[in-house]
């Protein structure tokens, strides 16, 4: 399917790797020219170089901490007047809810609802006048249905949650869709960090970890990037402009609801 998307720029958060990476190459498959942010410069060029080749389009590179102010102007400085914007950051850290303090909490409000925000107020606006946008924002499946070890993950994309809800329908007007993508669980370096939290907790090896984990997707399988990028490039596409406001789970049936 052509996407309609050809020729415009996205700025991709996150994305040296992982669902950030699956949705960078979905949008430059597409014929979208990227800015690209990660912390570490290598595997962020690395994978930059990859989509060049790959795709031909242009990809420029800000290697900074997106949730940090700082980090935000240098990615703003060069992604100037985009046209998509892929909101993703790292997750917070597991525990339990009494291990967390007001600091552990400032930094997950900071890292997965303060800053897609920012970057929300930063851009929309220029999208707005131009009179087409797409905002993507990678949250989780537990905003829909909490995973209790990712308490502070929970608390902040539900805020986000909230703030979406209400600002894609201030926005929507202008031509501009603001959507969440939630995911299950996929095969990326985050799954893997999980599963070795679960190998360490329960006293069992990674494979059974994994196995363990499986057996709660209906799909008998992790997700891949790749799909997540071809759903984050069909919300970032002309075909989606009325869809809006909406929270996209990609769980394999993990979360067992009707609606
Ligand atoms: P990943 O494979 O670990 O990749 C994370 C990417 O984000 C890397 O490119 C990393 O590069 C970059 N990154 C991390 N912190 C950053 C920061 N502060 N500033 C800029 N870049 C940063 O993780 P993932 O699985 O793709 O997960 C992406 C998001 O989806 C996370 O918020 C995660 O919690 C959420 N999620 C994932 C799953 C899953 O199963 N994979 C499920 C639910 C939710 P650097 O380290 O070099 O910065």
């Amino acid at each position: 399917m052509d996407m309609g998307i050809r020729g415009k720029r996205a700025l991709v958060c996150a994305a040296s790797k992982g669902l950030g990476l699956g949705c960078a190459r979905a949008l430059a498959e597409a014929g979208v020219h990227l800015v690209m942010n990660a912390r570490g410069a290598e595997a962020l060029e690395a994978s930059a170089s990859v989509i060049r080749a790959d795709f031909g389009v242009e990809v420029a590179t800000v290697a900074a901490d997106i949730t940090t102010e700082e980090g935000r102007a240098a990615v703003l400085a060069e992604a100037g007047a985009v046209d998509i914007l892929v909101n993703n950051a790292g997750g917070p850290p597991p525990g339990m809810w009494t291990d967390w303090d007001r600091e552990d909490f400032i930094a997950a409000l900071d890292a997965n609802m303060l800053a897609p925000i920012a970057l929300i107020k930063a851009l929309v606006p220029g999208m707005m006048e131009r009179g087409w946008g797409r905002v993507v924002n990678i949250t989780s499946q537990s905003v829909k249905s909490p995973i209790a070890i990712l308490g502070l993950s929970n608390s902040a994309r539900a805020g986000l949650t909230g703030y979406v809800a209400g600002t894609s329908r201030q926005v929507a007007g202008k031509g501009v869709t603001i959507n969440n993508l939630l995911p299950g669980i996929h095969a990326t370096d985050r799954a893997v960090a999980l599963d070795t939290g679960v190998s360490e907790r329960e006293g069992i090896t990674l494979d059974e970890a994994k196995k363990k984990r499986c057996a709660t997707i209906p799909a008998g399988r992790y997700g891949t990037p790749e799909e997540f990028g071809a759903a984050c490039a069909f919300l970032c596409s002309q075909h989606a402009g009325f869809i809006v406001g909406q929270n996209i789970l990609l769980d394999g049936g993990a979360v067992n609801a009707t609606l």
